[in-house]
């Protein structure tokens, strides 16, 4: 199925991509997964080839490409595996807070090196003991002498191995009430001295997507280094969060088209009974309830994306599609994984690495009880 928004074009670049990745991701995506990040290297290829960011403006090194690109790129890379989100969250979630807060000079400071792969973003809202509750996080700035004196630990940052710019939000007013009043943003350049990495964190999946702690020990950071106002942080936020969302969507739908795919050939495939696996009543029926499902949840994000595409408000639309595509991501997993049998539980099989990579999808980018809590908000429930 393709979305409406998709035209020539984005079918001309899919194309070019897929071959891209098939020569410079998918014979290494296991070796990457082993060695616990994507190397620099990729990066940079990216970057030639005018993945990263190409909507950003042309004065600032990208195309001006609208987020058709993203969706092709974002579902393309999720093909090759959901370890490659980190790209994701630099092209679609992390610069375009740099588009949209800038100031014209940040942007002719940080925007070109973010196209060629020079520079790697993340972003740091969350901490040990804030998650969802981001008006409580601890980090603070404190302006002194012309810069800002950052103190606190984050937690749970993709990206935070490798990434030279982070996108930190921490309190330049602690005492604010309320305490999302006091929040900003402030980009944070890895040489600051007292930014030290914490430790990389091992987690069941995801495994070739850096994830790390970040330590802030009286780091200076130049006032040229705020993001837009002070104390507009939890603001810019809210706006951007959107983005994040539905980009959390898009991947849990291709993954969810990929794990069929290998499904079907897979039952095609295996033999029991003498018969094909394919040929079972139960194998048909749990492929066709898990197609139906995943074809609604696409036409609905594709919806999504039109509207977001065309500038309207799609707090509720995308809290939805972010919620329920990742529960069905998990959903399909599972199921996927039953039909494969025993091989669906070695390494060897993709679909091993695909169960444990998709139900972090419901828990970042917002949990899903959080868009649950933002739907109920929106139809009037209090
Ligand atoms: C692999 C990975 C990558 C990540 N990348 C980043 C990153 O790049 N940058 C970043 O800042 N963060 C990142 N995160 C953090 C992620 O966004 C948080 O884990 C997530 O927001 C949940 O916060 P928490 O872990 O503190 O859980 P908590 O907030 O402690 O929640 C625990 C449970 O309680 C539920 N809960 C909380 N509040 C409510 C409520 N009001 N109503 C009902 N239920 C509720 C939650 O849904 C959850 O089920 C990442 C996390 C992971 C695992």
């Amino acid at each position: 199925m393709k979305g409406p928004y998709i035209t020539e074009e984005h079918e001309i670049l899919r194309k070019s991509l897929r071959k891209f990745l098939e020569k410079e991701a998918y014979p290494f995506y296991n070796e990457w997964e082993k060695a616990g990040k994507v190397p620099r290297g990729f990066w940079k290829k990216l970057g030639e080839q005018g993945y990263l960011c190409p909507w950003v403006g042309e004065e600032y090194g990208g195309f001006g490409a609208d987020f058709g690109y993203s969706v092709v790129l974002n579902e393309e890379l999720e093909k090759v595996g959901t370890g490659l989100i980190g790209v994701g969250l630099h092209n679609d979630i992390v610069v375009p807070y740099l588009e949209a807060y800038g100031t014209d000079e940040q942007k002719k400071r940080w925007l070109p090196k973010c196209t060629t792969g020079e520079c790697i973003t993340a972003i740091a809202m969350t901490e040990p003991g804030a998650g969802s509750d981001l008006a409580s996080i601890r980090t603070t700035a404190i302006e002194k002498e012309g810069a800002y004196i950052l103190n606190g630990e984050k937690t749970f940052i993709t990206n935070g191995i490798q990434a030279d710019l982070v996108i930190v939000v921490c309190k330049t007013d602690p005492k604010a009430v309320p305490p999302h009043k006091g929040i900003s943003l402030l980009v944070v350049e890895r040489d600051t001295p007292g930014f030290l990495s914490g430790k990389k964190l091992e987690k069941i999946g995801l495994h070739s997507q850096d994830t790390s702690e970040l330590i802030f020990e009286d780091a200076k950071v130049p006032k040229r280094n705020l993001l837009g106002q002070q104390g507009e942080g939890f603001y810019y936020l809210m706006n951007q969060l959107q983005q994040e969302r539905l980009i959390v969507g898009i991947g849990a739908i291709a993954a969810c088209e990929r794990m069929l795919e290998l499904t079907i050939d897979y039952v095609k495939e295996r033999k029991a009974f003498g018969r094909s696996i394919a040929s079972f009543q139960n194998t048909q029926f749990k492929i066709a309830e898990l197609q139906t499902e995943v074809n609604i949840g696409r036409t609905f994000l594709d919806r999504t994306i039109e509207s977001h595409m065309q500038g309207e408000d799609v707090v509720k639309e995308v809290s939805m599609a972010k919620w329920w595509t990742t529960d069905l991501v998990k959903k399909v997993a599972v199921e996927c994984m039953q039909l494969h049998g025993g091989y669906g539980y070695m390494e060897e099989y993709e679909i091993a690495r695909r169960f444990r990579d998709a139900p972090v999808t419901a828990i970042y980018a917002g949990s899903n009880e959080i868009m649950k809590t933002i739907i109920a908000k929106k139809i009037g429930l209090r």
